[in-house]
């Protein structure tokens, strides 16, 4: 992977960071998107300072005119991108009957349209080149129902399915699309949703009155743990994996 220019969304994030890191200690030179200005220009000096190829790009994947643009610079400044990762998301918890609109379009608005937005730009310029992977990292909860979940479920399925048919059409160009499904893993949005010890006890040991089974194997994932998946859908050793759904959860959702 030495050598090759990635670009990875959501870097300022817990899982994104992650990412970021476990490609710069490979030497991969990496263009780390985030919206959050303050907090990607941290992680990116943070990473340099490690030794990592780093590069900050501030812009709202949502924002298609300006994902463009921001793609372009990043091919421009770094060179072709040889493997996109799309990390950037947003969890915001209410029950489906009193959803408010606006929720439910931030949801969609990041979670399901920045996955196309960036996928189609980085996979145009991916398709006449005829090489590259693209990562998009889902969740478990796309396959697995959850109580005060609707809309992050839903967005994430969509951008499971959108990935998946994207590599469908891709791959006779020898574009590989894969899909990471996270569960329960140690980043400032899963801590968001813990009030206190008993809900990070609840996300591991189950909760019978939220239908929640528990994590199998007794622990919340480190976000190493998600980047390590993530690097080995975009490697060579991946090579012939495409259209996959790789879970990572410790067995949350029960193989499903
Ligand atoms: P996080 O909140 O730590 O990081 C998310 C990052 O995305 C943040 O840096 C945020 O600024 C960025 N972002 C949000 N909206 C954006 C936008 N419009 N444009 C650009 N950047 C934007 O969360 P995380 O846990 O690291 O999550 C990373 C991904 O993993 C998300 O897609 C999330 O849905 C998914 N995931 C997380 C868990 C978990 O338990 N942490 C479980 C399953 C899936």
């Amino acid at each position: 992977m030495r050598g090759k220019i990635a670009l990875v969304t959501g870097a300022a994030g817990g899982i994104g960071a992650a990412v970021v890191r476990a490609l710069g200690s490979r030497g991969v030179t990496v263009a780390a998107l985030d919206r959050d200005d303050g907090g990607l220009r941290e992680t990116a000096a943070e990473l340099s300072a490690e030794g990592a190829a780093v590069t900050p790009f501030t812009v709202d994947v949502g924002r298609s005119d300006a994902v463009d643009e921001t793609v372009a610079a990043v091919e421009e400044r770094l060179g072709p991108i040889a493997y996109l990762v799309n990390t950037a998301g947003v969890l915001r918890l209410g029950e489906a009957a009193g959803y408010s609109d606006e929720d439910w379009r931030a949801t969609f608005a990041v979670n399901t349209d920045g996955v196309f937005h960036v996928s189609r730009a980085v996979t145009g310029r991916m398709l006449p080149r005829r090489a590259g992977a693209v990562v998009t990292v889902a969740s478990n909860a796309a396959m697995t129902p959850r109580a005060g979940m609707a809309a992050y479920a839903a967005s994430k399925a969509a951008a499971e399915m959108f990935t998946k048919s994207l590599g469908l059409e891709v791959a006779r160009h020898g574009i590989r699309c894969n899909v990471v499904a996270p569960g329960s893993t140690d980043t400032p949005m899963l801590r968001s949703m813990w009030r206190g010890p008993a809900d990070r006890t609840g996300t591991v040991e189950g909760r019978p009155d939220a239908f929640r089974v528990g994590i199998p194997l007794g622990r919340v994932a480190a976000p190493e743990a998600v980047a390590d998946a993530v690097v080995f859908l975009l490697s060579d050793a991946a090579q012939n994996v495409t259209l996959h759904t790789l879970t990572v959860d410790g067995g949350a959702s029960l193989g499903a």
